[in-house]
């Protein structure tokens, strides 16, 4: 446990999965937490009644749309950047809007939502990016924009850490390998492909990742800046 007493989180994408159990450890730990969601409302409702944080609708595929909720949130002490999406597929046969579209959820937001976060950003601020193993390894066809996407978000975090720096703002990347969620359920048709490259067979759990966010976003994590945390049970080992 953390103490985020006194401090202001907004979480993008925290209706459900690895983005709502970050609101519930931030929330437990203290902090005063607003989240935003897509399309998910009922789960949206559910985790800001459980966890006393606010839920408020807002596309990360509109980057303006993000850009005022992370200004009109602010001044955070800690944003956390997780709405993100897969598409899969032959590449040659994939619809260039929506591949487009991924690339805004997925890199161009996360850009200016970090961008704009730290405009207003106490010093000491924490900025943490949902990146992925696959930003590292990508062993399957079918997820070419995926993977690029998630590689474009350590460029994000190396670059932005040399802006932020001098302020004490850090920003990291946390990369996990699968974990168990609608996106990529533990019993799913992929399992077995994906358990053979780890180590520790299993899916890992969203809380297992909000662990790691938590103490990113924490006082200890001070001096870790511009870097990957990879959570994956040695899936990229
Ligand atoms: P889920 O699909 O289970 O949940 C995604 C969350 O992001 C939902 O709360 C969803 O909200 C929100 N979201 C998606 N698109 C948008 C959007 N356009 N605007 C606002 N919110 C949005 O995904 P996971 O929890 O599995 O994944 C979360 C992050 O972790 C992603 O960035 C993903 O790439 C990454 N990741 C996941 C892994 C896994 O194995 N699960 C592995 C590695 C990385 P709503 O439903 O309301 O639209």
């Amino acid at each position: 446990m953390t103490d985020f007493h006194g401090k202001t989180a907004l979480v993008l994408g925290g209706s459900r999965g690895i983005g709502a159990s970050i609101v519930r450890r931030l929330a437990a730990d203290g902090a005063k937490v607003t989240f935003t969601y897509a399309g998910s409302r009922e789960a949206a409702e559910q985790v800001a009644a459980e966890t006393g944080s606010t839920a408020v609708r807002t596309d990360s595929a509109d980057r303006d749309a993000v850009i005022a909720r992370v200004r009109d949130s602010g001044p955070l002490d800690i944003l956390v950047i997780n709405s993100g999406i897969a598409i899969f597929g032959d590449a040659l046969e994939q619809d260039a809007d929506a591949i487009d579209r991924l690339f805004q959820i997925n890199v161009q937001t996360p850009y200016h939502a970090a961008v704009e976060a730290a405009r207003q950003m106490p010093d000491g601020g924490r900025i943490i990016v949902i990146g992925s193993v696959n930003g590292d390894r990508m062993p399957i066809p079918g997820m070419a924009s995926y993977a690029v996407s998630k590689s474009a978000l350590q460029g994000l975090a190396r670059g932005l850490a040399r802006d932020f720096g001098p302020r004490g703002i850090t920003i990291n990347v946390v990369q996990p390998g699968p974990i168990d969620t609608d996106a990529n359920p533990q019993d799913g048709p992929m399992k077995d492909l994906m358990h053979s490259f780890m180590a520790i067979k299993r899916h890992g759990r969203p809380e297992e990742v909000a662990g790691m966010v938590a103490w990113l976003a924490g006082p200890e994590a001070g001096f870790v800046t511009g870097a990957m945390h990879t959570i994956d049970g040695a899936f990229g080992a």
